[in-house]
This record gives C-alpha cells, structure tokens and sequence, in this order.
C-alpha cells in the first residue's frame, strides 16, 4: 500500500473474537493483512496477524479478559502499524439491523437507534456497539460505517418475513428477519461476475460454516432464508438446534424446571452437531468419527438430510432452480458433505460431477445437470470493505478479485 492509497480496515466481532482485514483502495480493493485476536476471555488469547499471501506474520500472547481489553489492546496495536496512517474509513459488521437496508455511516443517531434496538439481539449488538465506540473514542474523526447482516434479506416478502405469533407481536418487531446477508451478498456480486446470467435465474445460497443457512434468491434478491428473528432458528448447526417444535419450551420448564435464559444457553450453544452427536461440534471430527460412532454418523446424516430438505423447499419457493451455490467452512472445503446433500436431488435437475466435486472446483455439477452447482469462497471481509468504498466514494473501481 502506498501513502498515497487509502485504506479502510473492516471490524468482525465474534462471541469470543474480533477478526479485522486492512484493504488498499486503489482501482482494486487489495487486502494488505487480516488478523484475530481469539480465545477473549480464555486462557491462551492471541492476537494473530498474516500478510496478503496468508503466511503469519505475527502472533502475540495477550491477556483479555473481556471485549474492552481486547479492543483497547487491538487499537494500540493499531496505532503502532505504519499503515494504520493510511486508514479512511472503518467498516463493522452490525449482525442485527432491523429494518436498515442499506450500509450507514456511523453518526451518533444511528448508535442512539443501535442501543435501542439492543433487545432484539442482546448476544451480539452490545459487543458490536462497543466496537464502534471504542474506535470513535480513540478516532474521533474517523469515518466508521455499520453493514448490517440482515440488509440482504430485507427486499422478502411479506409472507417470509411473518411469524405466526399475535400480531400485536409483529407491530413490535417480532418478525422474520435472516442474517449471513454480508455472505449473501458477496456470492451474488461474485456470481454476477462468473455467471452474469444466473441472475435472471432462481438461485440457493447455501452457506455452510459453524453458523449455516440457505437463502432463496430470485432475480438477485433475498425472497426466503433460513434464520430466522434470530440465527439459531432453521438448519441444524455446530451448536445451534435450529428448527425445533415451540412446544418444547414448556415441556422443559415442567420436567426439568428450566428458565428461559438456560433454554436459550442450550439451543444456541449445547445443541446442533454437538447436542447430537455428545462429542464434537466439528463436522470434520464427525466425518472422521462416523465409522465407529453410531451418535456421530446421526448427526452427520441429520445435517445433511436436513439441508437437503431446505434445498426442496426453497426450490419449491422459488418454481424452480437454476444455480445451487455452496459457501463457508463446510460448503467450501467437504466434497463428502456436498455430495451427500445432492443426493436424490436429481429429480430438481441437480447432478454433482465426481472429479470437479473432489477438488472443490468453482463449478462442481455434472454437464448433464439442469442446474449449475458452484462453490464460491465467500468473503465478508471484502464485502464490507466494499460497502464502505461505495458509501464514502474512497475511490475503487469495483474490479477487485477476492
Ligand atoms: P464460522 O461460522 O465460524 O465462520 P466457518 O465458515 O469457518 O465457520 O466454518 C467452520 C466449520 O467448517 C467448522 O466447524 C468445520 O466443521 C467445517 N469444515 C471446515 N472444513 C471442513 C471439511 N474439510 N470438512 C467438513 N467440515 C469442514
């Protein structure tokens, strides 16, 4: 990066990580590094840093007991990098936004209505406002921009958004809301640019990763996802249980006196893979367990089937299916998983292609299929880097490769 560039640096607070990506703004958008500080709140926090190529180029043991500390450490840190000078503008990922749908500069009005809407998502938004306020302490003058994870689904129609609650519920914000809409919107923009085509056409999203979720998109836009007024609701994940039967809430209150706040503990982090399988909330270590743990198979299978399951309906949703996109931790790098979802599907037109599918090629169906299959490596990160270029006008030309 030259001084001459600018830069912008992208913020993603996880539950115990904050994940940051510094990118030059010149015709392209290129990253200089990326870096996690992990573990918050653990013992063995580290602040991980590596350079354009991925190789490490610094990992530091810290002590961060909370957010706060590791974000006061994360912006001396900051700070002391001759780069830093370079940076115009900060992009955050805002997992919760409500009815936002589009990127927002950060002005104080806009915190004033981030806190307000705390409630809707107490397990992110609070860590995230912290985030940006830290920033606009210690850079006043800096330019921060919120990308909310929901914008993307935002253009669903009213018969997606609706839950079947009182209505006196939905007046207050009690509705559908989808998030993965950072990722969404990334594998849209790269799908356009492999396949300008698809578009027009009726698309899946299916991203993958520890959190996962499938997305129906008709000519380019969200009409249908799988979380819901909260991302444990729809498929089965690492630890989240997705979909379960409402019922079940009472049911455990009297059989087992459990609070409300023990329920939410248990199907957002003791459920899913690793509810099931009573071992590992890593696909990868049930794979390699299933041979010999019949608890390990079932979740394996469960995930599967219940993906496949979303693909039928969403290709129900949307008449049809033309491209089938696969993303994130799972969707990018399990052959085995993606072949074993697209098992049977051949009746919606979808054919894997053996040799393609092994080696994680950009499109994996067979020529014989009906309906394009891809992986595309989604990219958060440069998305919200994006954001930030086109809200501010930093400059970029829009002709970036990942
Ligand atoms: P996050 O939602 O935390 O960003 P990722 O997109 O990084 O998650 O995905 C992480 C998940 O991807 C891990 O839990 C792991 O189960 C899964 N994963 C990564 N590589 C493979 C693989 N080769 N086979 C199966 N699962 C994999």
């Amino acid at each position: 990066m030259s001084a001459a560039e600018p830069g912008v640096l992208t913020i993603n607070g996880g539950s115990s990580s904050i994940r940051f990506a510094l990118f030059a703004v010149g015709g392209t958008l290129q990253r200089q590094l990326a870096g996690k500080i992990d573990r918050i709140g653990l013992k063995g926090t580290n602040l991980v840093v590596s350079d354009q190529s991925g190789k490490a180029r610094a990992t530091q043991h810290i002590t961060a007991a909370d957010h706060g500390t590791a974000v006061g450490f994360l912006l001396d840190w900051l700070d002391a990098q001759p780069l830093f000078a370079s940076i115009k503008a900060v992009g955050h990922r805002v997992v919760h936004g409500m009815q936002h749908t589009e990127p927002e500069r950060v002005t104080r009005r806009l915190l004033k209505e981030l806190h307000r809407i705390t409630p809707y998502d107490p397990d992110h938004l609070p860590r995230e406002i912290g985030l940006i306020e830290a920033f606009l302490q210690r850079h006043p003058k800096l330019p921060q921009v919120a990308c909310f994870d929901t914008s993307f689904h935002r253009s669903m129609p009213a018969v997606a958004r609706l839950l079947p609650v009182p209505r006196r519920y939905a007046a207050k914000g009690v509705e559908r809301y989808g998030f993965h809409g950072l990722s969404c919107a990334y594998l849209i923009e790269e799908l356009t640019r492999l396949d300008p085509g698809a578009l027009n056409g009726r698309v899946i999203l299916a991203h993958l990763g520890s959190g996962a979720s499938l997305t129906a998109v008709y000519r380019g836009k969200s009409i249908d996802t799988s979380m819901g007024f909260t991302p444990a609701a729809g498929l089965v994940m690492s630890t989240r249980s997705g979909d379960i039967d409402p019922g079940l809430v009472y049911y455990l209150a009297r059989t087992e006196n459990m609070t409300a706040p023990q329920f939410q503990q248990m199907v957002n982090h003791e459920s899913g893979l690793l509810g099931v399988s009573g071992m590992s909330s890593d696909l990868r270590d049930l794979c390699a367990s299933e041979a010999t743990d019949v608890r390990a198979a079932e979740a394996v299978e469960l995930f599967c089937y219940q993906a496949r399951k979303w693909i039928g309906s969403y290709a129900a949703a949307l008449g049809g299916l033309d491209t089938l996109v696969f993303a994130a931790g799972i969707g990018e790098n399990s052959p085995l998983i993606r072949k074993r979802i697209c098992r049977d599907l051949g009746f919606l037109g979808i054919e894997l292609d053996r040799k393609r599918n092994a080696r994680n090629a950009d499109l994996i169906s067979a020529d014989v299929g009906r309906v394009k299959v891809r992986v595309i490596r989604t990219d958060e990160e440069l998305m919200i880097a994006r954001s930030v270029t086109r809200l501010l006008d930093l400059g970029w030309t829009g002709n970036d490769k990942p």
